[in-house]
């Protein structure tokens, strides 16, 4: 290959990169709608589960959904810090947040991540879980949002639209983000969703979903998802 090619298609390169970076960091400025006072815009990010609630379990390989929750969390949030933004993680480890798994461990352990998210005061919460149907022919990534909140909808339908291009590229159809009602997407007034990044009822997405490649290229997605759902307030 031609060196002063290379050099120039480098050089363009760099310039886009550049250009990318600025626009995310005008997009991340203190004007933002979300806070004034903010220099970096926060998410948290929830893995879901956890401790003795391993919550759904891959038909084949047998995969805790807790373990994996916390496998993509950790991919989410170098790729959210890649990008400039601000994370916060409700949990870090294969534990509970529960403390003891007295009586009334589930609703301890949905407290304690309430009480992460509002004393970390965020831009956005993205819960992460993993489904399961009893069809092993059921695949891809659906978001789930509260319908008493137009924010999430809107959060929920940009990340539902960049998951099923990801999954189209492995021949998947898309599916259609939906309203739920579960305890992460109503303990906060910032737009959060929950996001079931695949099926573990079906041995092709539990496959993929194990794969640090495609944990890569699944972050990537949930990342341009916020951002087109971002740039929405500065067109
Ligand atoms: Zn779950």
């Amino acid at each position: 290959m031609n060196k002063n090619w290379v050099a120039t298609v480098t050089a363009v390169a760099v310039v886009f990169v550049t250009a990318i970076g600025l626009c995310v960091r005008a997009l991340l400025a203190p004007q933002t709608v979300f806070s004034a006072s903010q220099t970096e815009m926060r998410i948290v990010l929830d893995a879901g589960h956890g401790g003795v609630d391993g919550g759904v379990v891959g038909k084949t390989t047998g995969i805790k959904e807790s373990d994996l929750n916390l496998a993509v969390t950790f991919r989410l949030k170098e790729a959210f810090e890649d990008m400039g933004f601000a994370v916060t993680l409700t949990r870090k480890t294969d534990a509970g947040l529960y403390g003891t798994t007295a009586k009334g461990f589930k609703k301890r352990d949905m407290q304690k991540r309430k009480e992460i998210v509002e004393n970390a005061d965020p831009a956005l919460v993205l819960s992460v879980h993993q489904n399961f149907y009893p069809s092993s022919t059921s695949r891809g990534a659906q978001v789930f949002y509260s319908k008493k909140r137009e924010e999430s909808k809107r959060l929920a339908l940009a990340l539902q639209s960049s998951l099923n291009a990801l999954y189209k590229t492995e021949g998947v159809k898309g599916r259609n983000a939906s309203s739920g009602e579960y305890f992460m997407l109503e303990c906060t007034s910032a737009p959060s969703v929950i996001l079931e990044c695949g099926f573990l009822s079906s041995p092709a997405d539990e496959a993929l979903l194990q794969s640090v490649a495609w944990q890569r290229k699944l972050a990537e997605s949930v990342v341009a998802g916020v951002m087109a759902f971002l740039g929405d307030f500065v067109l």
